[in-house]
C-alpha cells in the first residue's frame, strides 16, 4: 500500500497551477528531446506530448505541436539527478523532471510484438491502450472527428490494429510487476456494431482481471442497450468514460460530424443508466475546451453532468500534427483558467473528487490542470 500522501493530489501553489495551465496551452521546447518518456507524434491518446512532473504533479505538455514550436517555455537537458531547469524566455522559473521510460517497454510477446505496441504508460502510473485501433468514424474525411489521429500510429507501425485479450493481460501484468502501474485505460475506436465496442472491452477486461488486480476504466460511445453497463461491470470494468468532446450541437456537428449523429440526449440517458451501475463519480466524460464551445456552455453542461453524478474532465484541446485541426489554435491559458477554476469548485460542491475515481483519465488527470485546481478547492 503506498503512503497516503501519494494517494492524495498534491496541493500546488496558485503559481504552479497557473504554470501548468500555461504549459498545456502554449507547449514546451526541449533542449534534449530524448529526456524522459518517449513522446509520440500523431496517433491516439495524448500524442505530440511529453509527461512532465512539476512539484510532484505529472501533466502532459505538448512538445510537437505548432504552438509548442513558438512556446516561450524551454526545458534544459536534465542534470545527473534527473532535474531540468524550466525557463520562460531566458529566465529560470522552476525545476521539473520527466518520468523515466518504463521497464516493460523493453519486452516483447512470444510472437515478437513489442509490449509498447500493445499499451503505453500515460502520466506517471497509468497503463493505456486503444484496444481497436480502427474506427467507423475515421473511415471518411467527412465523418472523422477533426481532432483525432487514431489511424496515424497504426499507419506508422507503432501499434497493432486489434490487441487481443491475452496480449493485454500479459502487458498489464508486466506493467504492474515491473513499473507499479496503478490503473488502466481501455479505449477503443468505434466498431460497426451496435454495442459500440462494449463487447470487445468486456473481453479485454475479463482477461486482464484474471491475470492481475488492476483497476480498469473503459471508454466507448454509448452502446445501443443500457444492459451493456452491467455486463461491463461484471467483466471487471471499474469505471466508464463516454466522451462528449464538444457540448454544443453546432460545435459537435462541425468538429465531429460522424459522432454527432449520436445525439446529446442519448449521451445523457446513457450517463444516467451508467451511474446506477458504476456509482456516482465512477462515470466520466472528456470535454475538449478550445474548439468553439463557450465557457458558459461548458460550465452549464458540466453542472448538468455533476447533477447526475458524472465527472466532467475538461482538457485543453491540443492541435495534433497530421489532423484536420493541426493549424487550429490551442485555447488561451486565460480561457482555460476561466473554465477550470469555477469548474473545480463545482466538482467539489457536488462531492466528487478525482482521487476517488477508481481508474481512468479523471483519476490520472495529466491531460488537464483540473485536479490541481480541484485539490485547492476541496
Ligand atoms: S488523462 Fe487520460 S489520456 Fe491523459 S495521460 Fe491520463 S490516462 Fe492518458
Amino acid at each position: 500500500m503506498p503512503p497516503i500522501t501519494e494517494l492524495m493530489p498534491a496541493i500546488l501553489s496558485p503559481q504552479a497551477r497557473a504554470l501548468m495551465t500555461e504549459l498545456q496551452s502554449k507547449g514546451l521546447r526541449l533542449v534534449d528531446p530524448s529526456a524522459g518518456l518517449p513522446s509520440r507524434r500523431g496517433g491516439a491518446g495524448p500524442s505530440d506530448h511529453k509527461a512532465v512532473t512539476i512539484d510532484g504533479h505529472t501533466v502532459m505538455v505538448p512538445v510537437h505541436t505548432a504552438p509548442a514550436f513558438d512556446s516561450p517555455f524551454m526545458a534544459d537537458a536534465p542534470g545527473s539527478e534527473g532535474l531540468s531547469t524550466l525557463r520562460h524566455g531566458s529566465i529560470p522559473i522552476a525545476q521539473i523532471s520527466f518520468p523515466a521510460t518504463p521497464r516493460f517497454y523493453a519486452r516483447s510477446t512470444a510472437d515478437g510484438v513489442p509490449y509498447s505496441h500493445i499499451a503505453t504508460l500515460h502520466g506517471r502510473d497509468v497503463l493505456a491502450t486503444t484496444v481497436l485501433q480502427t474506427c467507423i468514424r475515421y473511415e471518411s474525411r467527412k465523418k472523422t472527428c477533426q481532432f483525432c489521429s487514431i489511424g496515424q500510429s497504426l499507419a506508422a507501425g507503432r501499434t497493432i490494429a486489434h490487441k487481443t485479450p491475452a496480449q493485454l493481460a500479459e502487458v498489464a501484468q508486466a506493467a504492474v510487476e515491473l513499473d507499479g502501474v496503478r490503473h488502466m485505460v481501455l479505449t477503443t475506436g468505434t466498431p460497426p456494431t451496435p454495442d459500440r465496442g462494449a463487447a470487445i472491452l468486456c473481453d479485454s477486461a475479463r482477461a486482464i482481471k484474471a491475470a492481475v488486480n488492476l483497476p480498469i476504466q473503459a471508454q466507448c460511445e454509448p452502446p445501443d442497450d443500457d444492459a451493456w453497463f452491467q455486463r461491463m461491470k461484471d467483466a471487471g470494468i471499474d469505471t466508464l468514460g463516454m466522451h462528449l468532446e464538444a457540448v454544443t450541437p453546432e460545435v459537435r456537428a462541425r468538429i465531429m460530424p460522424g459522432k454527432a449523429s449520436v445525439p446529446l440526449s442519448r449521451y445523457f440517458s446513457a450517463f444516467e443508466a451508467a451511474v446506477v451501475v458504476f456509482g456516482r463519480g465512477q462515470v466520466s466524460t472528456y470535454i475538449l475546451a478550445g474548439l468553439g464551445d463557450t465557457r458558459e456552455a461548458i460550465l452549464d453542461t458540466s453542472q448538468r453532468l455533476l447533477d447526475l453524478g458524472v465527472y466532467p474532465f475538461v482538457v485543453p484541446f491540443v492541435p495534433i500534427s497530421g489532423t484536420p485541426l493541426e493549424g487550429h489554435p490551442a485555447p488561451d491559458p486565460a480561457f482555460m483558467r476561466s473554465v477550470i477554476a469555477p469548474l473545480s469548485e463545482m466538482v467539489a460542491a457536488a462531492g466528487l473528487r478525482s482521487s476517488d475515481i477508481k481508474a481512468g483519465c479523471g483519476k490520472c488527470g495529466a491531460c488537464s490542470s483540473m485536479s490541481a485546481y480541484e485539490a485547492a478547492a476541496a
